[in-house]
């Protein structure tokens, strides 16, 4: 395994945004306070970040109620905003390198990636919402009697956004594009450990020549500013990406403020169901990215593989191997899999469910330790044998740890797939396709993968059954949650 190398030249990229983004203005925080964002591959700071708080949640929902009723934005023909979203997109595309080494330093993740991943798909994503600004429309319906009567579908109006640390850039797109597209207005909060590509994003926003209040992005803490965002009595939607035990908080300040709609994305852990029949060092490849996409940063990981017995021991066996190979280290250099972890609170976390698996008996196949002395680096690891009762077999991660757990039978790994709070996605590796159609009907989960993994796209519906969320992301799905439907009748 590489070990942690010092940072590469690639590393040293100027901050140009560090306020609040209010209005098309760049402020400081009413209260003055800043916070620091931390470079994950050393623990020190990079920069420190204006703190927004309730007051500042107040003049932004002001701006941006402001824009969507009076100001420009409200006369704008929707074939415009298209226009806007495409330049976006454009400029975006232009200042990828840069985007993308923000993006690496402030969340870990590495530069390669942040560039074909990361920076690709964001862009992809404004595009593609872009395209349905002028597509949205409502029907004439045939009511009884000599009335004429017609649907609208309106934006919703001044939309909060609270996205979180593990795909920065991809989460702002994912909610901002939709939201403007539809012509709300949005008051952004990004999480507190990776407020810097959103804040150089804002930049551009601004370059592309987004009206006054059409976006405001407010860097800050979750209980402060991310909860005022969430009780606020002239926001008319939230869209939260994040832990199900906060998307409660966000449910429950919704039901208690001003009934605001709420859409949710949560946690998952999700089930990667192997069976013998497959090309077995292809499930092996797929199983591993699907949980160490990321560092095992993602609500989508498949965190609980599920391997039929027959192949259990050989699946193992290959998979420590593959963990073992993994590079982990300065997420600056091209050679890097795996950067750190995003803070010291991740990594404390994902250090503490390892030791809770050799606590509770999974046998430990690779890794289990931090890589280097500094930074939040950890080992890929493996555990075999692991039960249905496990912490580790039951609790989302969110880090470098595969579980591997044996089945016999069809029906029994559905039941136990199925046995979670959790419904975010699945996969299944077979080359029976009468099974695979089976598993794919019978999980209960928002996507389910067919020999493959980790497959999103913007066209596609993404979101959870159960604890997983409410709603659905991207796509055509996606847009309906950022309009309101209006029925218009005329007596003729
Ligand atoms: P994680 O545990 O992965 O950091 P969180 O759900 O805590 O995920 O955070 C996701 C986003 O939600 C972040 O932007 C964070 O600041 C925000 N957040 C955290 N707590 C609250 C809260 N009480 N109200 C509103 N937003 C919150």
């Amino acid at each position: 395994m590489a070990s942690v190398m010092s940072p590469a030249k690639e590393s040293r990229v100027a901050v140009s945004a560090t306020k609040l983004l209010i209005n098309n203005r760049w402020v400081p925080s009413e209260s003055g306070k800043t916070f620091a964002t931390v470079n994950p591959s050393t623990g020190e700071e990079i920069c420190q970040i204006a703190e927004a708080d309730a007051a500042d949640v107040d003049k932004a929902v002001n701006a941006a109620r402001r824009a969507f009723e009076h100001g420009a934005w409200r006369k704008i023909p929707a074939s415009e905003r298209g226009r806007l979203l495409h330049r976006l997109a454009d400029l975006i595309e232009k200042n990828a390198d840069e985007l993308a080494a923000l993006e690496s330093l402030d969340n870990g993740k590495p530069l390669s990636i942040a560039k074909a991943v990361d920076v690709a798909a964001t862009v992809g994503c404004f595009r593609y919402f872009a395209g349905w600004s002028d597509k949205v429309h409502g029907k004439t319906i045939p009511v009884d009697g000599d009335f004429f009567c017609y649907t609208r579908h309106e934006p919703v109006g001044v939309v909060g956004q609270i996205i979180p640390w593990n795909f920065p850039m991809l989460m702002l797109a994912w909610k901002l594009a939709p939201a403007l597209a539809m012509g709300n207005t949005v008051v952004m909060k990004p999480a507190e450990q990776t407020p810097l590509s959103a804040l150089r994003i804002g930049e551009l926003i601004v370059e592309a020549g987004f009206p006054e209040g059409v976006v405001n992005l407010l860097p800050g803490f979750g209980p402060t500013a991310g909860a005022a965002i969430a009780r606020h009595m002239d926001v008319d939607k939230v869209a939260f990406t994040g832990s199900t035990e906060v998307g409660q908080l966000i449910m429950e300040a919704a039901a208690k403020s001003n009934l605001k709609r709420i859409t949710l994305e949560l946690g998952g852990k999700s089930p990667n169901i192997v069976f013998a029949d497959t090309d077995l060092d292809e499930a092996v490849e797929g199983a591993h990215f699907g949980l160490f996409f990321n560092h095992g940063q993602c609500c989508c990981a498949g965190s609980r593989v599920f391997v039929e017995e027959k192949i259990y021991d050989q699946f193992v066996e290959k998979s420590g191997a593959r963990a073992r190979k993994r590079t982990v280290g300065d997420p600056f250099d091209p050679k890097t899999e795996q950067g750190p972890q995003v803070d010291q609170i991740q990594f404390d976390k994902v250090m503490g469910y390892i030791e809770s698996g050799r606590d509770q008996g999974a046998k430990l196949v690779c890794g289990g330790d931090r890589v280097g002395d500094r930074g939040y680096f950890i080992q890929p690891t493996v555990f075999a044998d692991v039960q249905d009762d496990m912490k580790i077999s039951r609790e989302e991660i969110f880090g470098p740890v595969m579980s591997i757990i044996p089945f016999k039978t069809a029906d029994e790994v559905v039941t136990r797939a199925n046995r979670t709070t959790y419904g975010l996605a699945a996969a299944v590796w077979t080359r029976d396709i009468k099974k695979a159609h089976a598993i794919a009907n019978s999980v209960r989960a928002g996507t389910v993968w067919v020999n493959c993994y980790n497959v999103l796209d913007t066209r596609a519906p993404f979101g959870g059954f159960k604890q997983s969320g409410i709603g659905r992301e991207l796509g055509e799905y996606g847009l309906q949650q950022y309009t309101e439907v209006k029925t218009v009748t005329v007596k003729l």
